[in-house]
């Protein structure tokens, strides 16, 4: 979101890992590289509306880079959707998926539109006309994308099908893998709907383990609802963590004994949104950032914490499990006061990483069990703390210089050994 007179998001993305490039005197011609997308596909595609009229939708997908892998990233449906957006959370796909260790690229893409305004039905025709617009600039080893704001697994279904349909009809069984984040009937992974939400739950166990704090002592406040913060939010309650604040575009709700989660998850199915949930207190929607919590858990949209809130935060540590959520300047605040980081790329990399399970249960047509996928998700984000706790201390630099670090230090050894063609 790069409204008027906002900050470029893609060039803060940029300078992210500019700050962490300087650090490692990262070769300038891998620099220059990263600080552009590879390409930047811009469709704009006629939908049929119920009423028979056609409305033009614009929708991206920008692929950052596909050194280490497919591209790979989610699709966005939201009317703040543009170009500056989606390169930066293009951009820092990259980065995750090389800091976790997993052999994928960065993209994402996106529609700018608002789902609300539109049926079931119209959703389907925008889904499936947005697929056959990006046509083969998508595929199962060239780029790949997933569930992110405003699309579910359902989305992913009909990108998937559709994909399908206009593929050769001998490839139709072997382009399964062109999107992950779909329902398990259709080719998806158990543990996926929840793999981002409980990445972000290890995340916060690892700096319990880093602190010595006790998990189910903490008391947390979670700014979004959707499948990221209520899936964090029902299972470190089921931690034992104390959920006393959550926020979402519908409005925001305290309660300093605890929040049923679950009951509150329940309550969103049935009217589409926490507002007016009656196991809390609806407060104004400025106090979420007052709250005097262990755990902060930014887990919607970008630029969320500003300078002014940065401010006024009252928590211990600020586990990103939104993209972006902090502006540069918030973050030179939230450093001067103390208050820890654990950065977007690692603390919600666990929905990309099941996400290339689920991939490579395709690949072979075979299906793992819960366990499976919860070990090797753990084992991954784990190691990827570790790396960074380890560079962090190395190179005394912040936590997001140094996931940075890890994830340039490995871009640059590929390139060191391939090169740059021609
Ligand atoms: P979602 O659409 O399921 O949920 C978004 C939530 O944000 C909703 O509860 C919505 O009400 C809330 N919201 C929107 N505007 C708000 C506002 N102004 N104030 C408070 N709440 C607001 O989306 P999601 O998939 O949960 O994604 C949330 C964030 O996590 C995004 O930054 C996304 O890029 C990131 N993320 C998602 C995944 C994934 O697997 N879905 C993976 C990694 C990162």
């Amino acid at each position: 979101m790069s409204g008027v007179g906002q900050r470029s998001l893609h060039q803060t993305a940029v300078d992210q890992f500019q700050r962490a490039a300087e650090l490692i005197d990262l070769n300038p011609s891998y620099r220059e590289i990263l600080s552009h997308p590879k390409n930047e596909i811009i469709v704009n595609f006629p939908v049929s509306l119920d009423g028979g009229s056609k409305k033009i939708f614009t929708g991206y997908r920008i692929q950052h880079n596909n050194l280490l892998g497919p591209f790979k990233g989610g699709l966005r449906f939201h009317p703040d959707v543009d170009l500056d957006e989606v390169k930066a959370l293009a951009a820092w796909m990259t980065f995750k998926t090389a800091l976790v260790g997993i052999p994928f690229g960065g993209a994402k893409g996106g529609v700018t539109i608002n789902p609300g305004d539109y049926s079931t039905e119209e959703m389907r025709r925008v889904v499936r006309r947005f697929t056959h617009a990006l046509g083969s600039n998508i595929g199962p080893d060239h780029d790949i994308p997933a569930p992110d704001v405003g699309t579910s697994s359902s989305t992913m279904d009909i990108v998937m099908d559709t994909y399908a349909n206009i593929s050769p009809p001998g490839f139709r069984q072997s382009v399964k893998g062109v999107v992950t984040g779909k329902s398990i009937e259709v080719g998806g992974s158990i543990g996926r709907e929840e793999a981002t939400g409980r990445g972000v739950l290890y995340s916060v166990r690892h700096w319990c383990g880093e602190t010595g704090i006790r998990l189910d002592e903490l008391s947390v406040a979670v700014q979004g609802f959707g499948n990221v913060g209520a899936n964090f939010a029902e299972l470190a309650a089921a931690a034992g963590c104390k959920i006393v604040g959550v926020a979402d575009h519908t409005g925001t709700l305290v309660n300093t004994t605890g929040i049923d989660v679950v009951k509150l998850r329940h309550w969103v199915g049935e009217n589409d949104g926490i507002h007016g949930f009656p196991g809390a207190d609806t407060v104004g929607d400025e106090e979420l950032w007052d709250l005097d919590v262990d755990v902060l858990v930014p887990a919607a949209l970008e630029n969320q914490v500003t300078v002014e809130r940065a401010e006024r935060l009252r928590c211990r540590v600020m586990v990103e499990a939104a993209n972006g959520p902090t502006t540069a300047d918030a973050e030179v605040v939230l450093a001067g006061r103390g208050i820890e980081v654990i950065p977007d790329i690692l603390a919600n990399a666990g929905g990309v990483i099941v996400s290339y399970f689920e991939w490579l249960q395709n690949k072979s047509a075979r299906a793992w069990s819960f366990a499976d996928v919860d070990d090797r998700l753990r084992g991954l984000v784990w190691q990827a703390h570790d790396r960074v706790v380890e560079r962090r201390r190395d190179l005394n630099c912040s936590r997001r210089e140094a996931a940075y670090v890890v994830a340039l230090s490995r871009i640059a050894d590929v390139y060191d050994r391939r090169g740059i063609f021609p």
